[in-house]
């Protein structure tokens, strides 16, 4: 690691979290894994679609010539043969003064060039019983209604690129082109590891001077969001051989792993000796409040590449910093091309607000709709901004940037990292 100042600023401190990281193998996956899984080599169609013309309406199948002039004074009167219904060829073929019922999705029955649409026929719609002759009642334009083959996507097109990621979207369009899978990167794993004597579970009662593990379930949410597949392995007592024997045991599956807390200079901190122990150990003061004291390292397992991530014990410095640090880099194991996904954008303060000395000021908050520009967005504390106080970060539908040592009034533009939905 190269000399770093004593507080470094955060762009630099990820910056060398996410050196060397690249995405992981890829592995083929069938369509019902592939889930938030991003793709790995560009995808070409397998078929032409649609394969066959068909019916796009629930109607009547004809040859345009027969009802040009057809309306509800004087109506074309054909000859029904029979039923086209999806996912069977038709049995006969469509000619002058006749026609054929036919669904949604029916294979188009031959001699037929158009299709009405039950609604402007005499035919009452969703009859079970086949009339013997349908009146149509208006025109309707050679060709209507027809889906023709390759209107929509044509064999060996390029479909979706490497970096995709798998939506519903995508997920429909593989499986509609032919692919029961898909070449995706593979899920980052991740192993979510607790640190102190003072942790009980939570819904546990709780003893003098203990608190609940929080960390480990935030964490792990953050991780399974993020996309990565996930174990929590636990509280590690305040011991060096404690935190080891976890760390061993995570370092034997995950490709990184999530620490909290025991990252400080407390007598009883052992993360920096543990991944000293276990490989490179870079400590930072990361100039950012809060999260300031955070440790990386990296060691090779069996060959493997392993990060590890001390992050510091308070529960928002936690989520911030797994935010800053830890979810850029398990985006670019799973390959995502924008290691920061958030949605950025530039909003107003709606009221005053000082940075920190010296540290960007990472601040909870939530933005509304700003009243004085149209899609602008004021953000406003929500709530406490210690780093021991949750409530206000389960309030709140972002974090803003507030440069150091600013003093900023109302209106003030300051950066957003936007979390989740907003509710407005
Ligand atoms: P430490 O860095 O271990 O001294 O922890 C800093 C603060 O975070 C202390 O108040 C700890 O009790 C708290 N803390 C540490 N780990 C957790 C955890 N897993 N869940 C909730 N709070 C924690
Ligand atoms: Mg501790």
């Amino acid at each position: 690691m190269p000399d770093l100042p004593d507080l470094i600023p955060l762009e630099i401190a990820q910056a060398h979290v996410l050196d060397g990281v690249t995405a992981l193998p890829a592995e083929t996956v069938g369509l019902a894994d592939a889930s938030g899984l991003v793709i790995a080599e560009p995808v070409r169609s397998l078929l032409t679609v649609p394969s066959w013309a068909n019916s796009a309406m629930d109607g009547f199948a004809v040859r345009g010539s027969d009802i040009a002039t057809a309306s509800p004074t004087s109506p074309a009167v054909l000859r029904v043969l029979g039923e086209v219904a999806a996912g069977r060829p038709p049995e006969m073929g469509v000619e002058a003064g006749t026609a054929l019922r036919i669904m949604t999705g029916a294979m188009l029955p031959e001699g037929a060039d158009t299709v009405v649409p039950v609604e402007d026929t005499d035919a009452p719609a969703g009859a079970s019983e086949i009339p013997a002759t349908v009146a149509i009642l208006a025109p309707v334009k050679v060709g209507d209604h027809i889906r023709l083959p390759g209107s929509d996507v044509t064999a060996d097109a390029p479909l979706l690129g490497a970096g995709r990621a798998c939506d519903a979207a995508a997920i429909e369009l593989l499986a509609a082109t032919g692919h029961g899978s898909v070449a995706v990167h593979r899920r980052p794993r991740v192993a979510v590891i607790s640190t102190g004597d003072e942790l009980v579970p939570p819904g546990r009662p709780l003893g003098p001077g203990q608190i609940h593990d929080s960390n480990s379930f935030t964490l792990a949410a953050q991780a399974a969001e993020a996309g990565a597949e996930v174990r929590r392995l636990g509280v590690a007592r305040d011991t060096l051989e404690a935190l080891l024997a976890l760390l061993r045991e995570a370092a034997a599956w995950a490709d990184v792993i999530v620490l909290s807390g025991g990252v400080s200079v407390g007598a009883h901190d052992h993360v920096k000796a543990a991944f000293g122990t276990l490989g490179d150990l870079a400590l930072w003061r990361v100039a950012i409040k809060p999260g300031r004291p955070f440790a990386f390292g990296r060691a090779t397992v069996d060959g493997r590449d392993v990060r590890l991530f001390g992050l510091p014990g308070n529960p928002v410095s936690v989520f911030v910093t797994f935010e800053l640090f830890v979810r850029p880099v398990l985006r670019r194991l799973a390959g995502h091309p924008r290691a920061f996904g958030r949605s950025t954008r530039v909003v107003r303060l709606a009221e005053p607000m000082r940075g920190s000395s010296g540290r960007q000021h990472i601040t909870r908050v939530v933005l509304v709709p700003d009243p004085e520009r149209p899609d602008g967005l004021l953000a406003r504390s929500s709530g406490g901004q210690d780093s021991y106080m949750l409530a206000s970060l389960a309030a709140a539908n972002a974090m803003i940037f507030i440069p150091p040592d600013a003093n900023l009034p109302a209106g003030a533009e300051v950066i957003a990292w936007e979390l989740r939905d907003r509710e407005d």
